[in-house]
């Protein structure tokens, strides 16, 4: 049983105890949660359940810089 994580694109290999199964898993790759549903080996249902938290964009602060007046 392999499923695509929604958040990564990675492949995830949770096995074959997973063909019929309802719950979340966590890959392994980007640590997200995906909530499934599998029946007979195959995927029913998938979402993402807790993405990666989003990375600060580095620069959106304002800079801050003296006024400094030249005549
Ligand atoms: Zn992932």
């Amino acid at each position: 049983m392999k499923i695509i994580c929604l958040s990564c694109g990675h492949k995830v290999d949770l096995g074959d105890a997973y063909d019929d199964y309802a719950g979340q898993i966590k890959c392994a790759t980007c640590s997200a949660i995906l909530d499934i549903k599998t029946e007979a080996g195959g995927l029913k249902a998938v979402a993402v359940t807790r993405g990666r938290p989003l990375e600060a964009s580095a620069g959106a602060a304002p800079v801050h810089e003296p006024a400094a007046v030249r005549y």
